[in-house]
């Protein structure tokens, strides 16, 4: 792979972003003396709790769905793309011209960068959060203005609508810190952004989040021609490495993004497995218990440790270490951990995906060594 296709990759970008080979390397080749003084967990394999994925996997029905399609490779997926985008448009209760797919929401994100910001036509986005989409606005030749989050780790919105911006992203929850900006300050600050600034709420999160204060968007989407929703199926679906995610928004808005579109950019094993997790609500359901149940006694474990943890409402968390995280996540690194990335603007909090009870029994006894 040469270096400017790597540097496109999500991967590419933790690299740029400084996180360090942790995040980068899923499956590193230890040395053998190395390997001796790995715990015997991390020695079957690296605990990777850097990239939020769902441990827990895709929906059985999904496999099979991938595997009946096998024999279909040799086609393009135009009736896959259909079917899939007509149980989408059921599901959410809008039209199929409201819905477009994208090889991961990634490329949704790539799209609305590409289609509503660039010279002169900012992006505003909070800081810290998902980072890519800042990356495609600046590649666009867009101005990326940076609002901190509150200091409860809300968006700040009363501070992101600065004039002249072309795109607003609202990540909701938030990656990095888990945390939710209450439905009620969305929906105001919804009401009040002008017709021609965007704004992208980015749903990757949207089926962990519990909390009686959080509402996704996706039923003003009816209401509002500016607002642009994004979904994956790479997290609680358990699909990432297939790459499926989709927009949506008003027809209008569908067709502006269209324009950047590449032309059959999703497979059809992808296309086929989706659709088939759509029918398994009770894999969705566990997937959510498993997590919530796992993310409570790790909370509480680092809590006991002395480790505070913003409120999580996501299948990861951030804990706030009170030194500065680079050196443990090395460290953690070095017994066979990977966890997430520093983030200059909360350089003392760890972000840990939420894997299985025994990887994060895994991370709790590696992070008790690496502390002390
Ligand atoms: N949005 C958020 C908030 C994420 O955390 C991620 C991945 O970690 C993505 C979007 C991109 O996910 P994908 O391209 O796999 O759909």
């Amino acid at each position: 792979m040469s270096t400017s296709v790597q540097s496109l990759s999500r991967r590419g970008f933790v690299q740029i972003l400084g996180a360090g080979a942790a995040a980068a390397i899923a499956r590193p080749s230890w040395p053998a003396a190395a390997l001796e003084r790995l715990p015997a967990a991390a020695a079957a394999g690296v605990v990777r709790l850097s990239s939020n994925e769902n441990p827990y996997g895709p929906s059985p029905a999904a496999l099979n769905a991938v595997r009946r399609a096998f024999d279909q490779i040799w086609r393009y997926p135009d009736e896959a793309v259909d079917a899939l985008t007509a149980d989408l448009a059921k599901l959410h209760g809008v039209g199929s011209d409201q819905i477009l797919l994208g090889a991961g929401s990634s490329q949704i994100l790539k799209l609305a960068a590409a289609a509503f910001t660039g010279a002169g036509r900012s992006i505003v986005m909070a800081d810290p959060t998902f980072e890519a989409i800042g990356r495609y606005a600046q590649a666009a030749g867009a101005e990326v203005v940076r609002v901190p989050l509150t200091a409860d780790h809300r968006h700040d919105l009363e501070r992101m609508l600065p004039a002249g911006a072309g795109l607003v992203y609202l990540c909701n929850p938030n990656n990095p810190t888990a945390s939710l900006t209450p439905k009620a300050e969305v929906r105001s600050f919804l009401e009040r952004a002008p017709a021609q600034t965007r704004v992208l709420v980015d749903e990757a999160y949207f089926h962990y989040a519990e909390s009686g204060d959080y509402e996704s968007v996706i039923q003003q989407v009816k209401e509002r021609p500016n607002l642009v929703v994004a979904r994956t199926f790479s997290k609680i679906y358990g699909m990432a490495g297939l790459r499926l995610g989709y927009a949506i928004a008003q027809p209008e808005t569908i067709e502006r993004l269209l324009e950047q579109h590449v032309w059959d950019n999703v497979n059809i094993l992808a296309l086929v497995a989706a659709q088939a997790s759509l029918g398994d609500a009770a894999r969705l359901e566990r997937s959510r218990r498993l997590n919530r149940d796992t993310r409570g006694y790790v909370v509480s474990s680092l809590n006991a440790m002395g480790h505070p943890c913003i409120p999580t409402e996501t299948n990861f968390l951030m804990t706030d270490l009170r030194r500065d995280v680079g050196p443990v996540i090395e460290a953690l690194k070095g017994r066979g951990v990977e966890v997430g990335r520093r983030f200059p603007a909360l350089p003392s909090h760890l972000r840990v995906t939420v894997g299985t009870r025994p990887q994060m029994e895994a991370f709790l006894g590696a992070l008790r060594g690496v502390m002390g």
